[in-house]
């Protein structure tokens, strides 16, 4: 049984990429960091279907936490072949001159550096077995920019540079690596930015499609590059707006 690690697996799109890989017979690993609860009644569920799945704690903001997470799953099950760097925080909703060194360190510690250590630890043990596949999720703030939106945009910017070297760099060992930028989709992140922003009125206004992206189209997408199927697609970006960002 293929292992598939998948970061913030706990709840919203995490969580829909979780029960998905589960249901395509991957063992996953559910990184998980306040959201025990959700991610125990989703690893239930899938255990009473039949399938495979483990908790491990771990607050990807914090590099020792990602080390270490990393070597005791490397121990205690072996290496896994699909890394989901999806576990990421949105904000802070003010202009650049209101952020602070902190916020800015938070963000880009959540959504960028997590990728890179999580990155780094797998892609020595996927090469040695041969093949691996790393699927980040960047979003629609990763092609364009937004008033107040200065730091979570550029750690999804950052993102994609991150997700092309390391196709172009680990390439010839079997590895693909892949980022899906998503456009609005409700969850909780989502609600947040509802909140502050007109962000939902204008997402249905501006939607060639009329509606919102699903957790599931997100998971979905994961699933396809996650599979045999994705082979020859390497350093890509998979933007799922329903056409959002395909107009002015
Ligand atoms: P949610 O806010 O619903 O969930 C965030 C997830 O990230 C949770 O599982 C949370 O785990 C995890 N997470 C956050 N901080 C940490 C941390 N320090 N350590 C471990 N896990 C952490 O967000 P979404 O499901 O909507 O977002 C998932 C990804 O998709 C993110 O990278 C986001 O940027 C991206 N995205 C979302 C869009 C949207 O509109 N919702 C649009 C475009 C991209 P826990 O609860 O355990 O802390």
């Amino acid at each position: 049984m293929q292992i598939a690690v998948v970061t913030g697996g706990g709840r919203g799109i995490g969580a829909a990429i979780t029960e998905k890989l589960a249901s395509e017979n991957f063992f996953v690993i559910l990184i998980v960091n306040k959201s025990l609860d959700p991610a125990r009644t989703i690893v239930d569920n899938i255990r009473s279907n039949g399938g495979q799945a483990e908790i491990i704690q771990c607050d990807v903001s914090n590099g020792h936490d990602i080390k270490q997470t990393m070597a005791a799953i490397q121990d205690q099950w072996g290496t896994p072949s699909i890394l989901v760097n999806n576990a990421g925080v949105g904000g802070p909703y003010h202009a650049i001159d209101q952020v602070s060194e902190e916020e800015w360190d938070w963000i880009m510690n959540t959504n960028v550096k997590s990728m890179f250590l999580f990155s780094k630890y797998v892609l020595p043990q996927m090469k040695e077995q041969g093949y691996g596949r790393i699927i980040n999720l960047s979003s629609i703030f990763g092609v364009w920019g937004g008033a107040n939106s200065a730091v979570y945009s550029t750690s999804k910017h950052a993102i994609l540079g991150l997700t092309k070297s390391i196709a172009a760099e680990w390439g010839p060992y079997g590895i693909t690596c892949n980022a899906i930028s998503p456009g609005y989709v409700k969850t909780e992140m989502g609600i947040q930015e509802e909140q502050v922003t007109d962000h939902l009125a204008r997402v249905l206004e501006r939607s060639p499609v009329k509606a919102i992206v699903g957790t599931k189209d997100i998971a979905d997408m994961v699933n396809y590059l996650a599979g045999p199927s994705g082979s020859m697609i390497n350093g890509a970006s998979f933007v799922i707006d329903g056409g959002l960002s395909a107009h002015a």
